[in-house]
């Protein structure tokens, strides 16, 4: 049995004095009705005010980004450890805007997940398709890529502690969701490919989100598909109301 996760990925927007504001209003009217894990991304000099505003509940802290190195001369790059000193426990790696926009390429991404494997955190790994791609008929190829690439080298042992979100580029921030079958389909495709890499059993304890213009009028959709296990929320996150509506799906 999979635990689904809500997590809202702030992106950046929502600095310390708007994140201390944002958890107490959100924590005056929170129910977890759904039982979902709750994990909030925000931008990393708002995560000490995540960590007060959070303690003492059960929403868990993610990283939008992290650097595979211990520390050293990074300049501008936080490490695992120090993301860990700050109650950390997920880290999105790869998110469309780091790849498409900052440049990431798929061998960085594979370093940031081994490392934040190897440091126990959780990494939410991002894959996703743009809309030429889609048009062109290679989704598959494009997601399989970026899996492949993406898990390389993390031992069958601690491939069931990942988490996948599924965010096709085109709907990301646009107000144009896919489909619940479409994100179905590819998150089946998904856990299909983690079976061929590994093993149907380990496969099966991979967690995959949707990710893309979620919100409270469509979020029931997804969770209702056999193989989504969650979302991954940007816009729609970032203010309690909205949150806690999509916490109540
Ligand atoms: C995201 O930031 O990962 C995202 C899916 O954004 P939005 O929900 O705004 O489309």
């Amino acid at each position: 049995m999979r635990k689904p996760i809500i997590a809202g990925n702030w992106k950046m927007n929502n600095g310390p004095k708007e994140t201390a504001e944002f958890l107490s209003t959100f924590k005056a009217s929170y129910k977890n009705k759904n039982s979902a894990e709750v994990v909030l991304a925000p931008p990393f000099c708002s995560l000490a005010a995540a960590k007060e505003g959070t303690a003492g509940t059960e929403i868990r802290l993610s990283a939008q980004n992290v650097y595979y190195q211990d520390n050293g001369a990074y300049t501008g790059e936080i490490s695992c450890r120090m993301l860990k000193e700050l109650g950390v426990q997920y880290v999105i790696i790869g998110h469309s805007e780091r790849r498409h926009v900052l440049g990431e390429i798929n061998e960085l991404i594979n370093r940031k997940t081994l490392k934040v494997i190897a440091e126990d955190l959780i990494p939410i790994l991002c894959v996703g398709e743009k809309l030429d791609e889609r048009e062109a008929g290679i989704t598959e190829k494009v997601v399989n890529l970026q899996l492949e690439k993406g898990v390389q080298n993390i031992p069958a042992d601690k491939i069931g502690q990942i988490v996948i979100a599924y965010e096709p580029v085109w709907a990301i921030g646009t107000g144009k969701n896919a489909s619940a079958k479409d994100a179905e389909d590819v998150s089946k495709l998904i856990r299909d490919i983690l079976a061929g890499l590994y093993n149907r059993e380990t496969a099966d304890k991979v967690r995959i989100l949707y990710g893309g213009s979620v919100k409270p009028e469509n979020i029931t959709e997804y969770m209702k598909c056999s193989n989504v296990d969650g979302a991954l929320v940007g816009g729609a996150s970032l203010k309690p109301d909205g949150f806690l509506k999509l916490l109540n799906y």
